[in-house]
């Protein structure tokens, strides 16, 4: 017991400082897309036939979805002229699905805080209820990251339980296959209200690599009011995390 008390204390405190103080995120890294339409040639759809997804439309400007990107980035790469690139700004997440279709010149939207009842309910406490509904668990994955000692999402009062009857809200990742349907909807009904809903990742946003089976739903809009989108395949636990902290209005 001495013994590992000592250890403990070597060890020392492994959470990151975030988001007091900026993480760094890999070179890699691919974030918020900045949007050139000048750049771009007459009829030029090059990016658009790339992407596997039809996040991008070009007309009538060009413009770029991040509830479907996958941050692949087959666009960029296809793009002669380097009229789409992504940024390494993690800051995705949203309050309302329009305000994810990213156009030239638009102004960068980040997700707002909840009104004030629903702030004052949830602010320093939030439990939520996850339902993987298909997917491929990658966005599972990055959101349990947020549970480990290096993120520590419970210093700021957010946790995962295992109950509906304990949640305030639904945490969905996933295309919602129709296996999980009802499942998700019956979860959905067991909150007590007033509850969130959060769709994390562009499965559960859009459908994102299984849009349009037959056997999957596109996501869960216009199914459950959704309250923040995470956008990402998956997303990274700093934009998982920076969306919810802004919903929540701890951002410092
Ligand atoms: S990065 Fe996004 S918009 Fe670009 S090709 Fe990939 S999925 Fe499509
Ligand atoms: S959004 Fe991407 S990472 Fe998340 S479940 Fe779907 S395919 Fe997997």
């Amino acid at each position: 017991m001495f013994k590992a008390i000592i250890a403990r204390c070597k060890q020392g405190h492994r959470t990151m400082a975030y988001p007091r103080e900026p993480l760094a995120l890999p070179e890699r890294f691919r974030g918020y897309p900045e949007i050139k339409a000048d750049l771009c040639p007459k009829d030029c759809r090059a990016c658009a036939d790339a992407c596997p997804v039809d996040a991008l439309e070009c007309q009538p400007d060009l413009s770029l979805d991040l509830g479907k990107c996958l941050f692949c980035p087959e666009c960029s790469r296809a793009c002669p002229q380097g009229a789409i690139t992504h940024t390494p700004d993690a800051r995705l997440a949203a309050n309302h699905r329009e305000e994810l279709v990213v156009r030239p010149g638009d102004e960068h939207r980040l997700a707002q805080a909840l009104e004030k009842k629903m702030l004052s309910l949830f602010g320093r406490s939030l439990k939520f209820r996850s339902v993987v509904a298909g997917g491929c668990n990658a966005c599972e994955a990055d959101t349990n990251v947020l549970s480990t000692i290096g993120w520590d999402l419970g210093r700021f009062g957010i946790q995962f339980v295992a109950s509906p009857r304990h949640a305030d809200g639904l945490w969905v990742t996933g295309p919602v296959t129709e296996h999980m349907r009802e499942a998700l909807l019956l979860t959905y009904e067991a909150i007590p209200a007033p509850k969130l809903v959060v769709a994390c990742g562009a499965c559960a946003i859009s459908g994102g690599p299984f849009r349009g089976s037959p056997e999957a739903h596109d996501g869960v809009e216009g199914m459950l009011p959704v309250d923040l989108y995470i956008p990402g395949c998956p997303p990274h636990p700093v934009t998982i995390l920076d969306g919810l902290l802004r919903l929540l209005d701890r951002m410092p």
